[in-house]
């Protein structure tokens, strides 16, 4: 079930990225956490904290 928008309360769909009402983002499933508890975003590929390397499935399609 998709979090209500923080901002307004308006009830997004599971895609939406950001409120359709407000603009606001809705990026609770963005954030992730590493084993070491630092929050890291969805496009790292290394842990900020300690390094530790995320696993990328789509590294492998590298055109040039
Ligand atoms: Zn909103
Ligand atoms: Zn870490």
């Amino acid at each position: 079930m998709p979090v209500p928008c923080k901002s307004c309360g308006n009830e997004p769909r599971e895609e939406d990225l950001f409120c359709r009402q407000c603009g606001e983002e809705l990026n609770e499933d963005n954030v992730l956490e590493c084993e070491c508890g630092a929050e890291v975003q969805h496009e790292d590929n290394f842990c900020h904290q300690c390094g530790a390397a995320f696993e990328e499935e789509t590294d492998e399609d590298i055109s040039h």
